[in-house]
């Protein structure tokens, strides 16, 4: 499903010998514009995290976070169309584990929740995925 976003998002037929009918291809339609917004709603927003107590400065922590983030999630570099939210996410995370300015400036408490909050985000999509095709 995920390969046909290109011809979807250019507005291109998805498959004129398609044996869908026109009903179930506004489904995928509707369906492919929800998770669309979906993504892109996170991507202006990270979820909010629980801070350690020991971290000594909870609003430079969370822009660091919400820094990272927000610069990643809207990147073109994540080689995943925005509809892909549970790879595009898997991805974001992959990276923010291992990126070096956050290792600085956010304690190792505050690191492992903000990911753990966007490991919830990915398993409540994949919970949910259907519901973005109801009409
Ligand atoms: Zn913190």
């Amino acid at each position: 499903m995920v390969e046909m976003e290109p011809k979807l998002s250019s507005g291109e037929p998805i498959d004129v010998e398609s044996p869908l009918t026109r009903s179930e291809l506004t489904h995928i339609r509707c369906g492919y514009l929800s998770l669309r917004c979906w993504w892109s709603q996170l991507a202006s927003k990270p979820p909010s995290f629980k801070h350690s107590p020991r971290c000594m400065y909870p609003e430079k922590c969370s822009y660091a976070w919400r820094l990272k983030f927000e610069g990643l999630a809207e990147t073109e570099k994540i080689p995943f169309p925005k509809v892909d939210g549970i790879r595009r996410l898997q991805e974001v995370q992959k990276c923010l584990t291992v990126d070096p300015f956050l290792t600085k400036f956010m304690p190792e408490t505050c690191r492992h929740n903000a990911l753990q909050e966007l490991q919830k985000c990915r398993e409540n999509l994949l919970r949910q995925l259907h519901h973005h095709f109801d009409l």
